[in-house]
């Protein structure tokens, strides 16, 4: 391992816009920014785009029309949403249909897109530090392959480094947030490999479980289909022991097997584990040319783990801020955090207020999957963002919450 410290800085090279990781939000900002002509340079620090990434890859309905994805990375098409409460009751919703993927899929995908407008997208380049240097930015990163310190200049930076994107030095200004560890969650999930396929509703169902963990703590839980394999995994609020951890994953992996795939062997099992947010969103996205997005800016809906569209419209968002301050002089920062905010601030603000109700008497979580296996418009509207809600669809959405809070009012625990 070189030691940094003895070893020379190279000379700073220059970019306009300088991303930060090459997950959805940082190879969307990189493509759309490269597409409208300006120069890109995202440092990523694995050694091949999404080979490390952990996701269950749940995808939203529309999101390759959206994105301008090809359909080839979609593994199945899921027109059911099934969750299931803390007894395991199964409420049906439907939706979509949504799709799965798998990220080695999507981001290499999406990396190739964005190389194709013509960013340059450095692999095994881990950023470092940031400080500011006249009007813009000079970032430092580690070239892994080669052991050297490197410096880039940027005018913009877009940081989406994902959950484990540590902000709060103070070069970071206004975007650092002290108790962004409260909002982690650990996660663990195994990709299994059967020998037979498993029930055909398997692969047309994304399951989503809400039950409570041996030590008492709220456990969401998945099971999303995939051409070749079933994601099965689980996450917790918190700190967790490995080994509590995956026994969890045990034995919830066991009551899919029951269900799913009973008569089916095993031919491999790949366990892969990483940080997940569910807390708030960053309160502050930008500053002064310093954008944040994805997941580092807690753009995930506490509710279901949801990130990807989050994270991919973050990116969108950033390039169209970068590439209107170059043509008009608009701050690149006021656009972003406006157009975020407009977006999905509100629904993910909610959504954590949401998740935390629930919580406080898990038995709510039946109430309210079993309104929307019975209300299927409350399912549609829930799904689009406040802004997208007509006036009818708002005072729908009222009532429904009376009636939901009026339901739950008596519940105990
Ligand atoms: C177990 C699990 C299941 C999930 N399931 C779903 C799901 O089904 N559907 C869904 O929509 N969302 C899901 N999510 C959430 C989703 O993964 C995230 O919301 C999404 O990946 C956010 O994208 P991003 O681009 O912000 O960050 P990421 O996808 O995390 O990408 C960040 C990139 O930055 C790189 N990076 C990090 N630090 C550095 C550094 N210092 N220097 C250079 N590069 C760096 C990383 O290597 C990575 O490539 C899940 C998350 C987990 C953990």
């Amino acid at each position: 391992m070189p030691s940094w410290n003895i070893i020379a800085v190279s000379a700073t090279e220059t970019t306009e816009l300088l991303i930060v990781g090459c997950g959805p939000a940082g190879a969307t900002a990189a493509r759309e920014a490269a597409r409208a002509g300006a120069e890109t340079l995202v440092l990523e620090r694995d050694s091949v785009v999404g080979s490390k990434r952990v996701c269950a890859a749940g995808l939203r309905p529309g999101f390759c029309e959206t994105f301008d994805v090809p359909r080839a990375i979609v593994h199945c098409d899921t027109p059911r949403l099934a969750f299931f409460d803390g007894a395991g009751a199964e409420y049906e919703v439907a939706f979509g249909p949504g799709h799965t993927t798998t990220r080695e899929e999507l981001d290499s995908k999406l990396a190739e897109l964005a190389k194709r407008e013509g960013a340059a997208v450095r692999t095994q380049a881990l950023f470092r530090t940031l400080r500011r240097d006249g009007r813009g930015f000079i970032a430092e990163y580690a070239d892994l392959a080669k052991g050297e310190r490197r410096r880039v200049a940027a005018r913009y930076v877009f940081l989406a480094p994902g959950a484990t994107a540590r902000l709060e030095d103070p070069s970071f200004g206004r975007v650092a947030m002290p108790d962004w560890r409260d909002g982690l969650l650990t996660t663990l999930q195994y990709r299994v490999y059967l020998e037979h396929r498993a029930s055909a509703v398997a692969y047309r169902t994304l399951e989503l479980h809400y039950y409570a963990a041996r030590d008492g703590r709220q456990i969401v839980a998945w099971m999303f289909p995939k051409r070749d394999h079933l994601a099965i995994g689980l996450g917790v609020m918190g700190k967790i022991r490995a080994e509590a951890l995956r026994t969890e994953l045990d034995l919830f992996t066991e009551r899919v097997r029951a269900r799913l795939y009973p008569k089916s062997g095993v031919r491999s099992v790949k366990t892969e584990g990483h940080l997940l947010y569910g807390g708030m969103p960053r309160p502050n996205v930008s500053d002064d040319g310093l954008l944040v997005g994805g997941t580092a800016a807690g753009f995930v809906d506490a509710t279901n783990g949801e990130g990807i569209f989050e994270a991919a419209m973050s990116g969108r968002f950033a390039a169209d801020a970068v590439v209107r301050a170059r043509s008009r002089g608009e701050h690149a920062s006021v656009r972003y955090a406006s157009d975020v905010n407009a977006r999905f601030r509100r629904r993910l603000l909610h959504r954590v207020h949401i998740m935390r109700y629930l919580e406080q008497r898990p038995a709510r979580f039946a109430h309210l999957f079993d309104q929307l296996a019975r209300t299927p418009r409350l399912a549609a509207v829930l799904l689009k963002e406040d802004s997208e809600r007509t006036m009818s669809e708002r005072l729908y959405l009222y009532s429904q919450a009376l009636y939901f809070g009026f339901r739950t009012a008596a519940c105990r625990d």
